[in-house]
């Protein structure tokens, strides 16, 4: 498994991941990490991280909160050979478009996102794409309009059926938001977070981000996550937190 940069999220407001207002006075540089999996001869991504428009053209929301890029997934994967149809599978946290961003650089590859994103991605609802950052359905174009293959998960989903590789149906931030469970042979098993959580700070008091579709679900979800960790003796990688995505080594060197 190997991490990749998918992009930097500068919140000047660290309150927009507690809606308790824990964070007030604080800002944080908050990562985008997405990975690249190999399990035996097929490669898969997990999450694609923010679009590589934002190359030399960062975006700055009115609410001051930045998004940047500094390299596409195509040029990092080629660094270490891999091109962009040897990607055969991409599995999404959610459809966010910081989790989303550059899908479409893998057009022909299988998707495996939540029905309950998926059916909000179809639906004609205007809150599907509820800012500039969101705009996830054009994100997916190439299976939500071009027919590519299109997986929507029901609960928990064993992609490769012999328990390395499990997406855990973890509702709350989005409706068919999803972790990755990585059961790697050296390196033991990891959890990657998607947005269940965003940052290390909320983690001892429990802090949940105001755009949560259902508040009540991402406590349950993280109650499950932590069970698992523990049951697990797994690793929590928070996929925003740039001290949890250290605990991986860094690109282009894998986790094995
Ligand atoms: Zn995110």
């Amino acid at each position: 498994m190997w991490r990749l940069d998918c992009g930097t999220l500068y919140f000047p407001d660290l309150n927009l991941v507690s809606d308790t207002f824990a964070f007030s006075g604080q800002s944080k540089t908050l990562t985008d990490s997405c990975y690249l999996i190999q399990h035996g001869q097929t490669y898969m991504l997990w999450d694609t991280g923010l679009g590589a428009e934002l190359i030399g053209h960062p975006l700055t929301l009115p609410n001051g909160v930045r998004f940047s890029v500094k390299h596409s997934l195509v040029e990092q994967l080629a660094r270490i050979g891999i091109t962009p149809e040897q990607i055969s599978l991409i599995a999404v946290s959610h459809m966010h478009g910081d989790h989303t961003g550059q899908a479409a650089s893998f057009p022909k590859a299988r998707l495996l996102i939540g029905n309950g994103d998926f059916k909000q991605l179809t639906s004609t609802s205007p809150d599907a794409v509820a800012n500039e950052m969101m705009r996830d359905a054009a994100r997916l174009k190439p299976w939500l309009v071009d027919h590519s293959p299109l997986e929507a998960i029901v609960g928990d989903k064993d992609i490769f059926g012999d328990g390395s590789i499990i997406m855990l149906d973890t509702p709350g931030h989005t409706p068919g938001h999803h972790v990755l469970l990585v059961r790697l042979p050296k390196s033991g098993a990891f959890v990657l977070t998607g947005d269940l959580i965003h940052v290390a700070e909320q983690l001892p008091t429990h802090e949940l981000t105001p755009f949560n579709t259902n508040r009540a679900d991402t406590l349950a979800s993280q109650k499950r996550v932590q069970d698992i960790l523990k049951n697990l003796k797994a690793t929590l990688i928070i996929q925003h937190e740039p001290a949890d995505i250290a605990k991986l080594p860094a690109f282009p060197q894998p986790a094995e």
